[in-house]
């Protein structure tokens, strides 16, 4: 049975914290709101708790976890930051949306890691996460907690449909804050790869790196593992059209066929029923918060298809479009 805790990231109640960490040290497996989005969390010195994930997930066993831990001591033992050079500066922004690649010394589950010789760690911004990995006494490995493919969960309301009964615990927390995951970066010498765009962005981490690059920029990166499968997709289809303009022509050919999500700009040009605003264009902030739930508001809703505007820009905008390109089908002109 799963037991549902009402505690979220401002405040909690160390009881609550006491049932999930037993739940923890048990081999359990807890779903717990982070900043980013909800994870679904196990020990991760334990290869039986890892494995549990996997399988409620249906994640492929070759997609390695994000490991959470409470502070750099802690990471200490289960890395190595030897050759980072500025890790000091770099774990200044933690606790927050980062994830760092860094070499294992081989205490994590091999399962948490894939089995490769390299481990993604990060500290969260959530001081019910933070106090869940202390009371526990390990580092918990969390990734997104939904079902592989899918689009990653932001308020906990949509976490008892696929998770009831096959997770110890809930935490009904409510929404998270930004709504889009961690960056992810493989820190090498004085350059900085990033593997996965997020909250943190490219300036972020331009005054600690001498270099820093897009792994789609490379042509030979080492790839998250993660980013050669299908993400974030809703079950119906949904299509990027290759500008606003198109989008319009294509609600004007077929009005009120799609349902549409798209800024609220947009959506003033647009107007009708059948809109899921994300936000203002002025604030990626909303944008990234709104991004997930809209998708999954499309699932719920009675539209068969959908459109989603492409949202392009710099900074968090390529986080977000980075995201979008994964769980759309982008179309050009006239086809549809
Ligand atoms: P999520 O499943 O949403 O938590 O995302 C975790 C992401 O981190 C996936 O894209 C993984 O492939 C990536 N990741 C985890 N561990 C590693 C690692 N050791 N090296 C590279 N990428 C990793
Ligand atoms: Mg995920």
């Amino acid at each position: 049975m799963t037991k549902y805790l009402t505690s979220n990231c401002d405040h909690f109640k160390s009881d609550d914290i006491g049932f999930a960490s037993n739940a923890i040290i048990n081999d359990g497996v807890v779903i717990f709101p982070t900043e980013t989005v909800y994870g679904i969390g196990a020990d991760a010195l334990s290869d039986n708790a890892c494995k549990k994930i996997f399988k409620i997930k249906e994640r492929p066993m070759d997609n390695p976890l994000i490991v959470h831990a409470s502070s750099t001591r802690e990471i200490e033992k289960i890395a190595s930051i030897k050759d980072v050079v500025n890790f000091e500066a770099l774990s200044k922004l933690w606790p927050g949306p980062l994830t760092i690649i860094l070499p294992s010394l081989g205490v994590i589950s091999s399962s948490a890691t894939a089995g490769q010789d390299t481990v993604a760690i990060r500290i969260p911004d959530c001081n019910l996460a933070l106090e869940l990995i202390r009371m526990s006494g390990v580092p918990i490995a969390a990734p997104s907690a939904n079902l592989s493919t899918r689009p990653s969960i932001t308020d906990s309301a949509y976490l008892k449909k696929n998770f009831d009964g096959k997770v110890d615990v809930i935490f009904d927390a409510g929404k998270t804050r930004y709504g889009i995951e961690s960056t992810v970066i493989l820190p090498k010498g004085d350059s900085c790869l990033i593997l996965r765009p997020g909250i943190y962005t490219e300036d972020d981490f331009k005054g600690i790196f001498t270099k820093v690059t897009f792994s789609e920029n490379l042509v030979d990166s080492p790839r998250s593992p993660g980013t050669k499968y299908r993400h974030y997709s809703p079950s119906k289809k949904l299509y990027m059209p290759s500008s606003v303009e198109e989008l319009i022509k294509i609600e004007k050919k077929w009005p009120g066929k799609y349902a549409i999500i798209c800024s609220s700009e947009t959506g003033k040009k647009i107007g009708g029923k059948n809109l899921l605003l994300l936000g203002s264009r002025n604030d990626p902030y909303e944008i990234a918060s709104k991004l997930y739930d809209s998708l999954i508001k499309f699932d719920m809703s009675p539209y068969e298809e959908g459109l989603i505007e492409p949202l392009s820009g710099s900074g968090i905008y390529l986080s977000i479009m980075n995201r979008i390109k994964k769980a759309a089908i982008s179309i050009q002109e006239g086809e549809l």
